[in-house]
Parts: structure tokens; C-alpha cells; sequence
């Protein structure tokens, strides 16, 4: 890292004036801000086993030098979750959360020009870590325009809450999922999340209105055993490439829309084969002469807010999975495509909702526009916010960066827009956001303003 200091000060520098106002940060400062970016990064915060304990203590002591209140949750035990808070002058608005995870996908050390935890930055200004776009750029971006905020004297209406939270990548079931059941969450009284969403290779940041459920299924299917030389109809084999040939079928028919540009990828019901298994295993492999009683087939469905639920587990029923073939069909995840109130989960992206306004401003203040808002193609914690009616959008700064989360080389670009650039934008959208002291968040009518 050391050799690479004099260039990158000078990259920040330039940075400094064309995405950054001067006044807002000096060199020195930014040259501090990635260091405590790099320490974070550096923490082996990997599944199945993170070092939560490292990243917490670490959370901590950067809310303490900020001069934010802090606490950590043990909801789950061995899975801290940070929340931290900036108190409000105004603390009986809706308060605002920005929430990152702090935990990141495994990886293939040998597949990386760095090591993903050494957060090495190369000429180019490129910063190699796991999680350096999925999502602790996110998380320290909050800390660093709240740094910057504070020392510009700006104090908030509202409460602003952050918190860092555990187990996003396997489906924060002992973070999220556990925390907006608490008490705890309940009291914060929240009016509107900023979670995260993905980088744009293009010059607009991407915001993401809502996700695609998860329905992970098993089809499963029996039939009569038989001779593997003999022809005959309904064995199990059989009846599963049937089903498998119109899911197919299904799958190319989504795939075209999205190819032909008639629909966005978040907005088809997409469908993958995750595993086939079949066959009578023998200690070298399977037996060849024999036609097996079982089979089945592992989906990874997912399905836009768009679709009709109902529809979709009826064609699952009649046409893949009919019990006059034989087939049947368990759900091994079922995320509800709808929140507590049957309304489709999504949060308002239009001009009618006025947090939409005000985030869109924000970024246009900042030097930045937003793109068309999206349905997230995969899922993130957000979905649990969403569920019950809080409105939530998914935001990851990031513009004219490739979308590399969990790929070899995750990097971030430190030089542009880098990373206080984009905490500038996030700093723009805080100060203007909870400014706005008519807005009030009546819950649970969500995205209904008096
Ligand atoms: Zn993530």
C-alpha cells in the first residue's frame, strides 16, 4: 500500500475537486477515510465463520470517534448486530435507517490478483477486498458522511439510525429477520431505509424499489422400476423430464423478454436448475442397468413483486409437478411476494411518494442521477422492511463501477468516483432528507404523507 500513497493522494486529490466540493474534505481526510475503509475490509468477516466480534468492536470504536451513541444487540447469540444513533432535534418524526451487513461470501484465494483480505490498492486506484462493493462501502459510507455532517455543524430533525447486522448472505435469519420482530425495532420508529443495492457500470446510480422472492423448490418423482434395456411408460425418470422439458419451456419464454428488452431482469419470474438427482449409486458410480424408482429436481425460482403468486404455484401444481404423473412439490424457501397488508412488498418510485422526491434531488444536488428504479434481481435484507410496509430503498453508490459482488476481484474504485465522491452523495441525501420537517410518515398507510 505504501508505494501506491503519493499516487493516490494525488488521485483523491483530483477527486476532491471535480466530485467532491473542497470545502467538504481535505486531502489528509480522505487519505484517513480510506485507511478506515482498508481496516474494515480487512477484517475476515467471510461465511460460514465471521469474525463478528472484530467487525463490532471495530463499528464501535468508529461511532465512538464520531460521537455516535452505540449498542450491540446479541439477538441471536455468537451474531451481534451494531445500532447505532445520531439523536434528532425533532425525535417524534419517523427516524431513518441506513442499514449495511457486515458479512461477505466466501472466496478462491488463488483466483485474485490480492489477497481479498489484504484491501491492496493498485495503480489504478482499484481497492481488492471481499466486500468492498457487497456491502462495507455502503456501511462506511454512512459512518463517513455522518463524519463529514457533523463536522459542518449539521444536526438532524430526525433520528438517524445505523446499523451493521450479521448473516445477510446466508438470509438474515439471525439478523434482520430476528431484529424487526424486536422490540427494541419497534420503538425506532422508522419512516424510510436505505439498504443496498448494486454498482452501475454506467454513469446513473441504480436504486432498486423492491426485490424478487425467492421460491426455492423441490419437484419430486416416482415411477416403476425397471430392466434399464426395457421400454415403458410413467418411470420416474420420465415423468420428471417432462416436467423438466415444460419448465424449460417457461424459462426460455421469461429469458426472451428479457432479452428482446420487452422486460428487465428483475421483472421476469426467472428459473434455474440447481441439482438433479437420480439413479441407484454403486461405490464407483451408478448402476447402468436399471431404471430408478426416484428422481428429482432442485429450482431456484424467483418471483418478481409483478407476477400473480397464485398463478404460478397453479401451473407449479398442474403442469411441473401433477400427481397424475406422480410428482410432487415442497417449498424449501417461500419468501411472500406481497407484505403484512396483501399489497404487492415494493416502495413507491415515482414522484408520488415524497421520500422518492427528495432522494432523487439529492443525488441530482450531488452531481449524480438516478436511474430507472429496479426490482433487485436476487434478495437482500431489505425485503424484511418492506414486508411489513416500511419503505425501503436499495442504494449502493457506486457509478461507473463494474458489478463485481461475489466475483474474483471484487475491487472498488477509490479514484472516481471514489469512495468519499460517493459518501458525498449518500452525505446530500442524509442532510436532505430528515430536513425535511413537514414530512410525516403516517404508519403503517407507508408512503402516505399528510
Ligand atoms: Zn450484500
Amino acid at each position: 500500500m505504501n508505494q501506491f500513497l503519493p499516487h493516490l493522494s494525488l488521485l483523491l486529490l483530483a477527486a476532491v475537486f471535480t466530485a467532491v466540493k473542497p470545502s467538504d474534505l481535505t486531502a489528509s481526510e480522505s487519505t484517513a477515510a480510506v485507511s478506515r475503509f482498508q481496516e474494515y475490509l480487512r477484517i475476515d468477516t467471510a461465511q460460514p465463520s465471521p469474525d463478528y466480534a472484530k467487525a463490532a468492536a471495530f463499528i464501535t470504536s468508529q461511532a465512538e470517534s464520531i460521537g455516535l451513541e452505540s449498542q450491540t444487540l446479541e439477538l441471536v447469540a455468537g451474531k451481534p448486530l451494531v445500532l447505532l444513533k445520531w439523536p434528532g432535534k425533532k425525535s417524534s418524526l419517523p427516524s431513518l435507517l441506513l442499514n449495511s451487513h457486515t458479512d461477505v461470501v466466501p472466496f478462491e484465494t488463488d483466483k485474485w490478483a490480492h489477497h481479498p483480505f489484504s484491501a491492496a490498492i493498485d495503480s489504478s486506484g482499484r481497492i481488492y477486498a471481499r466486500g468492498s462493493q457487497d456491502m462495507k462501502c455502503v456501511g462506511m459510507q454512512y459512518l463517513e458522511a455522518i463524519r463529514l455532517l457533523k463536522k459542518a455543524g449539521f444536526s438532524p430533525d430526525r433520528d438517524i439510525y445505523i446499523t451493521f447486522v450479521p448473516d445477510e448472505e446466508i438470509g438474515g435469519h439471525a439478523g434482520v429477520e430476528v431484529f424487526v420482530k424486536s422490540e427494541i425495532f419497534k420503538k425506532l420508529n422508522i419512516g424510510l431505509v436505505l439498504d443496498e443495492g448494486l454498482a452501475s457500470p454506467g454513469a446513473e446510480y441504480r436504486l432498486f424499489y423492491g426485490e424478487r422472492s425467492p421460491w426455492w423448490t423441490v419437484i419430486r418423482s416416482k415411477g416403476a422400476p425397471g430392466h434399464g434395456a426395457k421400454l415403458y411408460d410413467g418411470s420416474a425418470m420420465e415423468n420428471l423430464l417432462k416436467s423438466i422439458e415444460a419448465i424449460k419451456r417457461f424459462r426460455t419464454a421469461q429469458f426472451d423478454l428479457v432479452k428482446a428488452g420487452v422486460k428487465a431482469e428483475g421483472d421476469v419470474v426467472s428459473i434455474n436448475f440447481v441439482y438433479l438427482k437420480a439413479g441407484t449409486p454403486t461405490p464407483t458410480g451408478f448402476v447402468m442397468n436399471l431404471q430408478p424408482s426416484e428422481a428429482e429436481v432442485g429450482l431456484d425460482i424467483r418471483v418478481p413483486p409483478s407476477a400473480d403468486p397464485e398463478a404460478l404455484e397453479r401451473r407449479l401444481a398442474e403442469e411441473w409437478a401433477p400427481s397424475s404423473r406422480n410428482l410432487t412439490y415442497e417449498f424449501k424457501q417461500k419468501v411472500p411476494v406481497v407484505d403484512i397488508y396483501g399489497k404487492p412488498a415494493v416502495t413507491v418510485a415515482d414522484n408520488s411518494n415524497p421520500w422518492w422526491s427528495l432522494l432523487g434531488e439529492a443525488v441530482k444536488k450531488a452531481g449524480g442521477k438516478l436511474g430507472k428504479p429496479e426490482i433487485f434481481p436476487a434478495s437482500t435484507d431489505a425485503r424484511y422492511f418492506r414486508e411489513l410496509g416500511i419503505p425501503a430503498f436499495g442504494f449502493s453508490p457506486m457509478a461507473n463501477t463494474p458489478i463485481l459482488l461475489h466475483d474474483h476481484n471484487e475491487v472498488y474504485f477509490l479514484f472516481f468516483p471514489f469512495l468519499l465522491g460517493r459518501a458525498y452523495v449518500l452525505h446530500k441525501t442524509i442532510s436532505c432528507l430528515p430536513t425535511k420537517q413537514k414530512l410525516y410518515l403516517k404508519t403503517p398507510e407507508r408512503n402516505q404523507l399528510p
